[in-house]
């Protein structure tokens, strides 16, 4: 595409001041990439340059059916126009409509709305506490469950926890991820709950040995003590099920769900099974399950349906991991994932790679320093994913 000079130095000063403007009025607590984007759709995004990337980030893991599907575009236009915001002091039809789908897809019974992932995780962690009447937690090393002071309490990393502690559970015991025994010694008659993500994300894309979740389940039940699934960023068709608990055969207690649910749109859940759950007054969240959020994420679940995305996030998913284990180079460690939930572990840091592949037209984002991880759209095509594998063989 060719620009006229004037035309191109205008876009590159409004980036300018896009960016002067966020360092001199937005906490600066996000390292972000030099990149104004303005349009997405499916797989792509673009820059205000009109430069188009293939976004293997998408808004970290959230934009399962793509940028701006239609279905999600028209469901929120056609719910603005009626009804935004009632709070849940009354009922709506579209709230009610979307339980129902939700329980139907992740196989749970009942749920409550919430608005973020942390969110999810601290109102299940109330709960374990609430129906267990026991205080402390089991979490994993490596562990990802939020940035809120009760979530961060069973959030692993150092660098997330330390400037605030003490964190409220005093009690969270971290035990390596994938290990049965770890679990078993480090539950006690205090133990309200042991949380867990099926697949690590933030902690580098882990995957667990196939019976461990299993192995986890069946203390839970001997020990009496309450299994929660943090599958906020695993689920809805991440992983090439709708959610990740299913290809461990693993039914959770609680299971939190947040990032996808929405189709882009902000929302939280969490979902129990069995008696399990809050009573009248005992949790509450002011715009959990607003309408326009329920228009969405009902749109995207039937956008994931139509779409056939669970099935193209387990076909691409092993298209995609058999062309980078093709590439055999020295400095990879490891390709893991499932689905499309793709980690590439390499021998550095990798920070240069996501400059190289950005100024090449691919997004892609770091976890845990050295693990690339790739969560694209599940809309991606296979030329999409040629192209991403080429950029970065080249990097
Ligand atoms: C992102 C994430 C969270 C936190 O979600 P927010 O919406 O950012 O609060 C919790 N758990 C997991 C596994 C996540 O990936």
């Amino acid at each position: 595409m060719t620009e006229d000079v004037t035309g191109s130095k205008d876009l590159q000063a409004m980036c300018n001041l896009v960016m002067e403007k966020d360092s001199k009025y937005v906490m600066q607590t996000y390292g972000r990439q030099p990149l104004v984007l303005s349009k997405g759709r499916g797989a792509l995004v673009q820059d205000i340059n009109e430069r188009e990337y293939i976004d293997c980030v998408a808004g970290i893991a959230v934009n399962n059916v793509g940028h701006c599907h239609p279905r999600v575009v028209r469901a929120i236009q056609a719910q603005a126009e009626k009804l935004i915001h009632v709070s849940n002091l009354y009922y709506t039809e579209i709230q009610a409509e979307l339980a129902e789908a939700l329980v139907s897809v992740t196989g749970m019974e009942r749920v409550f709305f919430c608005n973020s992932g942390a969110e999810a995780m601290e109102g299940a962690m109330k709960l374990a506490r609430l129906v267990s009447g026991k205080s402390a937690f089991v979490a994993a090393e490596h562990s990802f469950h939020g940035r809120t002071i009760g979530s961060l309490s069973v959030t692993h990393k150092d660098i997330y926890r330390d400037p605030f502690m003490p964190p409220v559970s005093s009690e969270t015991i971290f035990v390596p991820y994938s290990d049965t025994n770890a679990i078993r010694q480090a539950i006690s008659e205090n133990t309200a709950a042991v949380i867990l993500e099926p697949i690590q994300g933030e902690g580098g894309v882990n995957i667990p040995k196939p019976e461990y979740l299993k192995d986890v389940r069946e203390i839970c039940d001997e020990t009496g003590t309450l299994l929660i699934f943090d599958e906020v960023q695993t689920g809805f068709g991440r992983t090439g099920t709708w959610f990740c608990k299913e290809q461990f055969g693993v039914e959770p207690d609680i299971m939190s769900l947040a990032k996808a649910i929405g189709g882009g749109f902000p929302m939280g859940a969490i979902t129990t099974r069995g008696d399990i759950g809050f009573g009248l007054g005992q949790h509450a969240s002011t715009f959990g399950g607003c309408p326009l959020a329920c228009a969405a994420a009902l749109a995207s679940i039937e956008a994931i349906k139509e779409d056939e995305l669970v099935k193209c996030s387990k076909e691409n998913g092993t298209y995609f991991m058999g062309k980078l284990r093709g590439m055999e180079r020295e400095d990879v460690v490891e390709v893991r994932g499932k689905g499309l939930m793709i980690g590439i572990e390499i021998k550095y840091p990798c920070s240069k790679f996501v400059d190289f592949a950005r100024e090449n037209g691919v997004l892609l984002n770091c976890v845990s320093d050295s693990v690339l991880r790739l969560v694209p759209p599940l809309v991606i095509t296979k030329e999409q994913i040629d192209t991403v594998v080429d950029v970065l063989e080249q990097a």
